[in-house]
């Protein structure tokens, strides 16, 4: 149905509470990328915060499937959402569970090669949210307020500090590059396990970048030669510029030029990505050999 016409009744926990979750799953090529690591979060958002699922993983397929069919653009983006659905205002969970499922899609707005080319400006701020950030949960407040924050400053992004280590960004997932070797966060419940952090470091793997799934602190992160975020929207992108100081040399560096073009051939390998590889050719780069 047309998106102005979808309703939600006022009573839904997920506009009451915040209480549900989501998934963002890019489709390229009208193939939705990484299906099954998307439903695999899914299920552990869902675990997370006691709701069954409402469908099994096939019956999701399908539902992808029959939105990406119904809607416009080769390469979309895939939102879905699921809360414990209408009920009395309680906070402790209903006897009785309807759960709203929600389910859109848009055309992916791939990132302009401009912006490839220059890399993008951030800021730092403290982490503030709460300590279930691997939760893919719907309440996105604290994301919401630390993203403006960037915006507000001119910037595309927040990276966030908790207690002087690195978290991750507001939207996005946050790698650092230090003489050489390409540091990332480990996945724990100060984070959002990112699909695309995941195929970024299978890249890493695969092309021997030196890489490590560490602690990183904010030192580290003030003196990065490189700065990178990744997200499903964002694919990976430079961070060139942090609090008004240059990352590195104030260019997109070496490595982020091999990750982010293996990753642009790795979408387009496994779901012919015109538009991504558009994207990437606009940039005049070539992919490196090694
Ligand atoms: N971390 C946060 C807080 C996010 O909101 C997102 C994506 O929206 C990510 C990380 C990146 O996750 P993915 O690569 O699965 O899009």
């Amino acid at each position: 149905m047309p998106l102005e016409e979808a309703r939600v009744p006022v009573m839904d926990r997920g506009f009451i509470f915040g209480d549900g979750i989501y998934e963002v799953i890019p489709a390229y090529s009208r193939k939705p990328f990484r299906l099954k690591e998307h439903l695999k979060r899914l299920q552990a958002s869902l675990d997370s915060i006691r709701l069954k699922n409402p469908h099994s993983d096939s019956q999701w397929t399908e539902l992808c499937a029959q939105l990406v069919a119904q809607n416009q653009g080769e390469d979309q983006y895939i939102y879905l959402h699921v809360t414990r659905g209408p009920a009395k205002r309680e906070h402790a969970f209903p006897k009785q569970i309807h759960p709203t499922v929600f389910m859109m899609s848009t055309p992916l707005q791939t990132t302009p090669p401009e912006l490839l080319k220059t890399g993008v400006a951030a800021i730092t701020a403290q982490d503030n949210r709460w300590l279930r950030c691997d939760i893919k949960a719907i309440s996105l407040l604290p994301n919401v307020l630390l993203r403006q924050m960037a915006v507000d400053c001119g910037t595309v992004e927040t990276v966030l500090l908790r207690d002087g280590i690195l978290t991750e960004g507001a939207a996005s997932n946050i790698f650092v590059v230090k003489y050489g070797v390409v540091l990332a966060p480990p996945k724990n419940h100060l984070i959002l396990p990112g699909i695309t952090y995941d195929v970024v470091l299978e890249l890493a793997a695969a092309h021997s970048i030196p890489h490590q799934v560490r602690a990183v602190s904010e030192s580290e992160v003030r003196a990065a030669q490189e700065l990178w975020m990744t997200s499903s929207a964002k694919e990976v992108l430079a961070i060139t510029t942090l609090d008004n100081q240059p990352v590195g040399d104030g260019k997109p560096g070496k490595l982020f030029w091999r990750a982010g073009l293996w990753a642009s051939s790795f979408h387009c390998l496994n779901t012919r990505a015109p538009s991504l590889s558009r994207s990437w050719a606009g940039t005049g780069r070539d992919l490196p050999r090694q």
